[in-house]
């Protein structure tokens, strides 16, 4: 398969954990016969540097012609006082915004080795392994009206929740198509006995269902799946949701992996006339500066991106399968960085990049 793939390694451990994640891609295609295409674009404060913007016009000519983009992270200390439209994380909405990914995914997965960082019992958070799918440019973040206006007592705030059918339907067609590859199980999660965005959300995504008969769809609400999600996480697989409830659960579901030097994410648009669906794939953890440049950084996460890249954009299974048990297999080795109890001197990212590669031969 042709594997096109713009990396963008971005600040502080950005590139430290990117490289790392290239290591691990590379491995992939020369084993199972991918041709891999790699380009390289500037983002976030190295790309204010080098051009004065944090989103170089060239990165996004780069990212529309790249089927996925891989991102370290953004952020330097030095332009923590600059106005909004100078920072780094000003590049992050532009890329998301010119790839026109409306879809953040965000995979949960308790690795054994890791289960007593999770402040949850383990018997509860043992055998987790579910997405959640968060709605990501639509609802109340961006409706109108909205506003602070008025004074004293009548001062009023005001936002509003909106999402059309089309909106509803594109981001629940990607929700059934993971859950196609996965155990067959959707959950819609909706505020739908108060709300009537979410009657609407509701009756969408049940006309969808029709369309995919062989997944099993269920229906919660919100309330409801925050108290699931820590009571008994094993019964999700994918859970699709508005963006404001996405942007809560995903945060609840990041507690139950235990680091945040585990956490991938992806964030996904339209189909590719290849097939692959427009992807950019991130760490959930930000340019970490306290430890930027040192060798400490945990690379997991970025390689779990690749993992979910290879899954989601390429809809290459066993080789995203190949790269999480991997993983897990470094996790058990207990050769890992400071950040997760490692077995005697913590291992360096390189260190771990490789043992990833290692293990990627001797388990599959
Ligand atoms: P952070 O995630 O960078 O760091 C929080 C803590 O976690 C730090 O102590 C850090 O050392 C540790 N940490 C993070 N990733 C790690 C890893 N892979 N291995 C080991 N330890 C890790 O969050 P912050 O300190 O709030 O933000 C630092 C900068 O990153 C800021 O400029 C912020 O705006 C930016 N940021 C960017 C993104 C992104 O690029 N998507 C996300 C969050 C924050």
């Amino acid at each position: 398969m042709q594997l096109n793939v713009l990396v963008l390694p971005g600040d502080g451990i950005g590139p430290e954990v990117t490289a790392e994640a290239v290591r691990v891609l590379k491995h992939v295609a020369a084993r199972w016969g991918h041709n891999l295409r790699l380009t390289e674009g500037l983002l976030g404060g190295v790309a204010i540097h080098q051009t004065g913007s944090p989103f170089p016009e060239e990165t996004a000519a780069r990212a529309l012609e790249a089927d996925a983009t891989l991102l370290g992270a953004v952020g330097l200390p030095e332009f923590d006082s600059a106005p909004p439209a100078q920072r780094p994380e000003r590049g992050l909405l532009g890329i998301r915004k010119t790839l026109g990914v409306y879809a953040n995914l965000r995979p949960v997965r308790a690795y054994k080795a890791l289960l007593d960082s999770s402040p949850l019992k383990n018997d509860i958070v043992d055998g987790t392994d579910l997405i959640i799918v968060r709605e990501l440019t639509g609802g109340i973040y961006y409706g109108t009206p909205r506003g602070i206006s008025g004074s004293g007592p009548e001062e009023r705030g005001v936002n509003t929740e909106v999402y059309t059918r089309a909106e509803i339907e594109r981001v629940a067609r990607v929700a059934f198509e993971l859950a196609r590859r996965r155990r067959k199980k959707l959950t819609s999660v909706d505020k739908s006995n108060v709300l009537e965005t979410s009657q609407l959300w509701r009756r969408v995504v049940s006309e969808l269902a029709a369309e995919y008969p062989d997944v099993t769809l269920e229906h919660i609400l919100v309330d409801n799946c925050a108290m699931q999600l820590i009571l008994n996480p094993r019964r999700f697989d994918v859970l699709v949701m508005p963006n404001l409830f996405g942007d809560i659960l995903s945060d609840e579901g990041a507690v139950l992996a235990g680091s945040i030097g585990m956490l991938p994410s992806a964030s996904i648009g339209d189909r590719r006339p290849s097939g692959a669906w427009v992807g950019l794939y991130e760490p959930v953890h930000g340019s970490a500066p306290d430890i930027a440049g040192q060798g400490k950084a945990n690379p997991l996460a970025a390689i779990g991106s690749v993992a979910a890249m290879l899954e989601y954009s390429f809809g290459l299974t066993e080789e995203a399968g190949a790269v999480n048990r991997a993983i897990e297999a470094v996790l058990e080795s207990g050769r890992v960085t400071a950040d997760l109890k490692p077995r005697g001197r913590p291992a360096t990212t390189v260190e771990v990049g490789q043992a990833v590669v290692d293990a990627i031969d001797s388990k599959s």
